[in-house]
């Protein structure tokens, strides 16, 4: 929201005070003096006007976790455990999965309560490579490779996939690199092979790489290097 909406939709404001406050000097954002009505202010932002808190900004949260397979991507399942579930943090019903993975996937998971963040991450517009490491029942031939960068037709959506880099890294494994996150998708492209997918573990998603210190199940904050990247 704009600074100077929330400042005339307080109680005690109106627009045109709102305006004088700003260009006076006296509304601070986090620490800093901000005089343009324009500038953008959020849930997390730290709103002053001298010394009065207007809002304290709640805290902005980053988190990866290694997805052990058995655990549901979503914040509540009537039976399995969710990833929240593996987080000790408080008010966990204010976060939120950047990119889901199936039940029997592992890798990279991203959890916030930034949806802004997330959704840069996740909007189908931003193409952000995602990296899976495939393990396949049968083997893979080179013949995918060009069928995956094609793209694939899913008669149920009416859709042909988005070109995919394939790497072969050994007879029944592959690095797959996708840039949207459609429905089971690379089960659905494997199948199209009669190749089952027998290991899915996603490495890495966009500019961030999943932790090798974290074993299935564990979890940390992100870094502000790696926050400030997406
Ligand atoms: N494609 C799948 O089939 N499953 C996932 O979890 C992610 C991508």
């Amino acid at each position: 929201m704009r600074l100077d909406r929330f400042l005339g939709n307080l109680p005690q404001l109106n627009r045109a005070d709102a305006r004088l406050l700003l260009a006076r000097g006296q509304v601070q954002v986090d620490g800093q003096v901000v005089r343009d009505g324009r500038h953008d202010v959020r849930e997390f932002s730290r709103i002053q006007l001298g010394d009065e808190v207007l809002q304290a900004g709640k805290p902005a949260r980053y988190f990866m976790l290694n997805k052990p397979a058995g655990v549901v991507s979503a914040t509540e399942h009537p039976e399995h455990r969710t990833v929240l579930d593996l987080l000790d943090e408080p008010e966990k019903h204010d976060l939120h999965i950047g990119g889901r993975l199936d039940l029997n996937t592992t890798g990279l998971l991203l959890i916030t309560n930034d949806g802004l963040w997330s959704r840069r991450l996740t909007e189908p517009r931003s193409r952000l490579g995602k990296v899976y490491r495939v393990q396949t029942e049968q083997p893979i031939t080179p013949e995918y490779i060009e069928v995956f960068a094609q793209g694939l037709y899913f008669a149920y959506e009416d859709l042909t996939t988005l070109p995919a880099e394939l790497e072969i890294t050994g007879s029944h494994s592959a690095l797959l690199t996708l840039h949207e996150g459609r429905y089971h998708q690379i089960k659905r492209m494997f199948g199209h092979f009669q190749n089952k997918v027998i290991g899915l573990h996603r490495e890495r998603m966009g500019p961030l790489l999943l932790d090798p210190d974290l074993a299935p199940g564990q979890y940390r904050a992100l870094s502000p290097d790696e926050i400030s990247r997406v």
